[in-house]
This record gives structure tokens, C-alpha cells and sequence, in this order.
């Protein structure tokens, strides 16, 4: 029987599901005002961290990630010299929340690829055919015709950039686990992948060391699909979330919290369809 290892990544409803859970190491909130306003943010010591990052995340998290050695009180300054900025950029998202409302597939909606943000740009000209192209910074839908109704354009744009996502995941999965699987030395074949849409999975790994991966995974950086892929490596060695799953996990990957984190913040407007 394949039983599916139950696993990752993504929650819509903002619970945590049972990676995610932060663990004492995960960076404890701190927290500075601007003005009246408090603002929270979450230390993430990176071995690999060349110098400080503050990065605001859509769901209003402040992350600040540094190298090792970096004192609190230097991180502190720095936020504190920034503060302006991610105040700007916590109200901008706090606007934004609306985008996270059901899609219409009209021209103006964000789209995301390979961790940009496009703009979806719906034209009909009769005499282009139907295609789906990323064209400066735009995500180009070309219908041929137009229906009189708005729903059923909104259907067809959906499942014209279904499709793209869907050949887009099949091409970068694969180019990806090429690039990490020398890593994962305990895994003797190459594994084969499925591409299955989830609402709240990025990966699975079935008993037999084969992959399902969430094409809406393409949507996120590079370093995110390496990470959900490693993990589904780590669960051809360790099939569940023991310490040794997870240390297998640091090893081929030291700052993973920093990337599914980054994941993590995202999957409400990467799931969002
Ligand atoms: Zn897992």
C-alpha cells in the first residue's frame, strides 16, 4: 500500500501544520515602535548570511535575517534605522489584503513566477493565437476571441494559465531535482515526479521514493522548490519528522527555516486561485 507521508508546507488558514511549527531556534519576536505603531519582527541566524536582510512579508511578518555572530543590540539599530521603510511596506500589504480575494482574471492581477511578482495582462486580438507569454514583466494571456461574458473569459483565461503553470512546473521540477539530487547521496535512483495541484501541500513522497509536487510551487523562488524537493529526499531516508529527518534535512540544507519560512509567508497568494 502507498501510504502517503503526509507532509509540508502550505496552510491556507494561517494554522500551522505540523512543519511549521517554530521551534525555540526559529527566532523569538522582537519588537521597536514607530511611532504608536508596534511592530514585531523575527531574528533568523544564517550560517550562509553575509550581512543583515530585513525582508517584509505580504502576511505582515518582519523578518530579519543575519549571519551567526551578529549581536542583538546591531540588530536592533539596524531595524531601527529602517523602521520607516517597514512601516511603509507593512501598511502597503495591510492594503493589499484584499488581493488575496478570490481571482477574477482580468488585466491588473498579480501572478507569480519563479518568486516575481507579473501583472496579468489579458488582450483579445483575433488574429494572434491563444497563448500564454511572459513579456516585460507582464503575464500575457492572447485570446482569440472574446465572449460576451465575463465568467466564461475568466475560465478560459484560468485554464489557459493552468496549463502554462502546469508545463512551467513540469520543465524547472525536473531541472531541480537534477541540481539537488547529488546531494541526497542515500537516493540510488532518480526519483519520478507527478505534478498534483493541493490546496495545502506542496510535496508528497510516496513509500516507493516517488514525488507528487504542487505545480503552484512554481511560483516561488528557486531556493523554495529546492527545499520542499530536498525535503520529499529526506523522506526516502526517514520517512517521518524525527530528529533524524530533521538533521538529515540541516545537513543538505543548514538554512531551510529561513526558506520555508519565506514559503510560508507566501502560500496564501501562491495557493490563491
Ligand atoms: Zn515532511
Amino acid at each position: 500500500m502507498a501510504s502517503r507521508l503526509e507532509h509540508t508546507t502550505a496552510n491556507n488558514d494561517k494554522k500551522p501544520i505540523v512543519d511549521s511549527k517554530p521551534t525555540k531556534a526559529d527566532g523569538l519576536l522582537h519588537h521597536l515602535y514607530y511611532g504608536q505603531d508596534k511592530i514585531s519582527y523575527e531574528v533568523i541566524r544564517k550560517d550562509k548570511a553575509r550581512k543583515l536582510r530585513i525582508k517584509v512579508y505580504p502576511d505582515q511578518r518582519v523578518v530579519v535575517s543575519v549571519p551567526m555572530q551578529v549581536t542583538d543590540e546591531f540588530i536592533y539599530q539596524s531595524v531601527q534605522k529602517r523602521v520607516r521603510w517597514i512601516w511603509q511596506h507593512l501598511q502597503d500589504f495591510a492594503k493589499q489584503k484584499t488581493d488575496v480575494l478570490p481571482k477574477r482574471y482580468v488585466s491588473g492581477e498579480p501572478q507569480f513566477y519563479l518568486g516575481r511578482r507579473y501583472v496579468l495582462k489579458v488582450i483579445v486580438d483575433p488574429e494572434q493565437a491563444a497563448n500564454v507569454k511572459l513579456i516585460r514583466g507582464k503575464l500575457t494571456v492572447t485570446l482569440t476571441h472574446d465572449s460576451s461574458d465575463g465568467s466564461d473569459r475568466a475560465v478560459k483565461v484560468k485554464t489557459m494559465l493552468d496549463a502554462w503553470y502546469h508545463a512551467k512546473a513540469k520543465t524547472i521540477f525536473a531541472e531541480r531535482l537534477a541540481a539537488v539530487l547529488p546531494q541526497a547521496d542515500w537516493v540510488h535512483h532518480s526519483p519520478t515526479f507527478k505534478l498534483l495541484s493541493m490546496k495545502k501541500q506542496w510535496g508528497s513522497c510516496s513509500a516507493q521514493g516517488n514525488l507528487v509536487l504542487n505545480p503552484h510551487l512554481v511560483k516561488a523562488p528557486k531556493e523554495c522548490i529546492d527545499y520542499v524537493i530536498l525535503h520529499e529526499l529526506c523522506h526516502i531516508k526517514e520517512h517521518n519528522h524525527s530528529e533524524r529527518f530533521w538533521r538529515l534535512l540541516s545537513q543538505v540544507m543548514p538554512h531551510w527555516k529561513a526558506v520555508k519560512t519565506e514559503l510560508d509567508s507566501m502560500a496564501e497568494l501562491y495557493l490563491n486561485e
